[in-house]
């Protein structure tokens, strides 16, 4: 332990399930990790750094289980958006990107969720139209930079958004099928290729920042390339994430072209395992939830995007019953419009409350907190090492000002974290024992030359992307009109066991 760098942390209270108060305790790391949690006075190295936690909540840093880098410099954007709306302005607002411009929208994000008690996350990326080394390592460096933790996944796909609905192209006039071309992605080989040339020369310390494999949608991809997904992130030992069953659009289409749910499907082709996480769920049925839950895979839940795209609410009561990990996001900030860690916690809370008066299927709050540390540090490929304040664990805490008008007066720990807390009271965060926050501060950021930048980014970004804006323009009325008659086709869903069979989802029943 000789040129392992020790800090003691004195007098904070740490977070406990089992207790309403949090009590004191002294915290000893040793580098980059947690080596002891004992009572005030622990023992500690002479030459130690010293915290004084006094006044201080600490609770082990929120883990985002799916957010998109690129979404961050389109947040607010939209309103009155599907789903699928979104992924047509994709080209418009997430589009023309520079390298500099990668680098700065996943930047900023990273001081955003940094700020908001976050310490690492499950990015989604993309580059159009297909990865590049350079991109993965700028979207890498602005996490390394920032001093969080990341899983940087590129979205990949076949199709594009237009030739993965069946009909969506013919619903189109000629000369719109024909500009809705130049959205074609690359051929999947060169898509493999771009993500096996960044994992073999990934220069990041994995323990923070590793790569991992998205392809985005199931039905955006053919049965081969999504299998040659699979054996990429085994051959490199990463995990794998996909959007399923986000919206009931999908579900319909999903039937369509598989003849079964995806998920059954997924399972058919090989794909799901303890290093699969699907992002949303929202429409998985009960053997969707068990076909995950036998495979010990993963759902990253995201309240906030389900309700603000109109996709529903999932049930994840259902699926812990059933043994599925869950791990809590944000989803972007193109389509939640913030990524605050808080709130997510809160709508998860709030979510499985509206789903009926069976108080036994709601969500405690501590399951709530589960899911949003140790839960999505498991989708993150990081269970055992993130998401706990423990000895063997990442000292990766988060200090809440008990002094915040959060806290007064302070009840219940657990229940205020999850219900009271809005990241207002963040007073410092630490990642790997190192402190990036300090006094609502990010080391080394000088937010007002970062807002300079940002401001440049986004105005070029405004002028460059007209073309594509008046793309969107045309074809949102199509989108528009086609996608919801999808989804008003009816999608049988058994949601709540015996006795409850529906025929719709809650969320479009009630
Ligand atoms: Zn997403």
């Amino acid at each position: 332990m000789a040129n392992e760098r020790a800090t003691i942390v004195r007098g904070g209270r740490l977070i406990n399930p089992g207790r309403n108060r949090a009590e004191p305790v002294d915290i000893l790391i040793l580098g980059d990790s947690i080596a002891e949690v004992g009572q005030p006075g622990l023992t500690a190295p002479a030459d130690a750094i010293v915290i004084d936690a006094r006044d201080r909540l600490m609770h082990p840093g929120l883990i985002n289980a799916h957010m998109h880098g690129h979404g961050n410099l389109a947040k607010g954007m939209g309103d009155r958006w599907t789903l699928e709306l979104l992924l047509a302005a994709g080209p418009w607002i997430s589009g023309g990107r520079t390298l500099e411009d990668k680098y700065l929208t996943t930047y900023v994000g990273a001081i955003e969720m940094l700020l908001k008690g976050c310490t690492a996350c499950y990015d989604l990326t993309v580059e159009f139209p297909l990865p590049s080394v350079e991109g993965l390592e700028a979207c890498g460096r602005a996490y390394a930079d920032a001093g969080m933790r990341a899983v940087l996944a590129p979205m990949v796909a076949e199709f594009s958004f237009y030739e993965a609905i069946p009909g969506l192209l013919d619903a189109m006039p000629p000369a719109l099928q024909k500009e809705v071309g130049r959205l074609r992605l690359a051929p999947g080989d060169a898509t493999l290729n771009a993500m096996r040339e960044s994992m073999q020369a990934w220069k990041f310390d994995r323990a923070s920042v590793r790569p991992a494999v998205a392809p985005t949608i199931p039905h955006h991809c053919s049965d081969d390339f999504m299998r040659k997904c699979a054996a990429l992130a085994h051959e490199f030992d990463v995990p794998l994430h996909s959007h399923v069953l986000e919206s009931k659009a999908q579900a319909i289409v999903g039937l369509k072209r598989y003849g079964k749910t995806p998920v059954a499907h997924l399972q058919d082709l090989g794909l799901l395992g303890p290093d699969f996480t699907v992002g949303h769920g929202v429409w998985l049925d009960h053997d969707d939830m068990q076909r995950l839950g036998d495979h010990g895979s993963s759902v990253a839940h995201n309240p906030g995007s389900n309700m603000r795209l109109g996709n529903g609410l999932a049930d994840v009561r259902g699926m812990l019953e059933r043994k599925v990990n869950v791990g809590i996001g944000t989803d972007g900030a193109n389509c939640s419009d913030n990524l605050n860690m808080y709130e997510s916690m809160r709508l998860a809370s709030m979510v499985s409350k509206t789903q009926g008066p069976d108080t036994d299927r709601w969500l405690t709050t501590g399951e709530v907190l589960d899911a949003a540390t140790e839960g999505s540090a498991r989708a993150l490929g990081f269970g055992g090492k993130l998401g706990r304040i423990a000895p063997g664990y990442k000292a990766d805490i988060v200090f809440l000002d008990l002094h915040n008008v959060n806290w007064l007066p302070f009840n219940n720990a657990v229940n205020q974290l999850v219900h009271t807390e809005d990241g207002a009271a963040v007073h410092s965060v630490m990642v790997g024992g190192r402190m990036v926050v300090e006094k609502r501060h990010v080391a080394g950021v000088d937010m007002a030359a970062l807002a300079r930048q940002v401001e440049q980014a986004r105005a070029r970004l405004e002028e460059a992307s007209v073309p594509n804006k008046q793309l969107f323009e045309k074809v949102e009325r199509v989108v528009n009109s086609f996608c919801p008659g999808l989804a008003k086709m009816p999608y049988h869903v058994d949601r709540f066991g015996a006795g409850h069979h529906v025929h719709e989802h809650a969320a479009y029943s009630h």
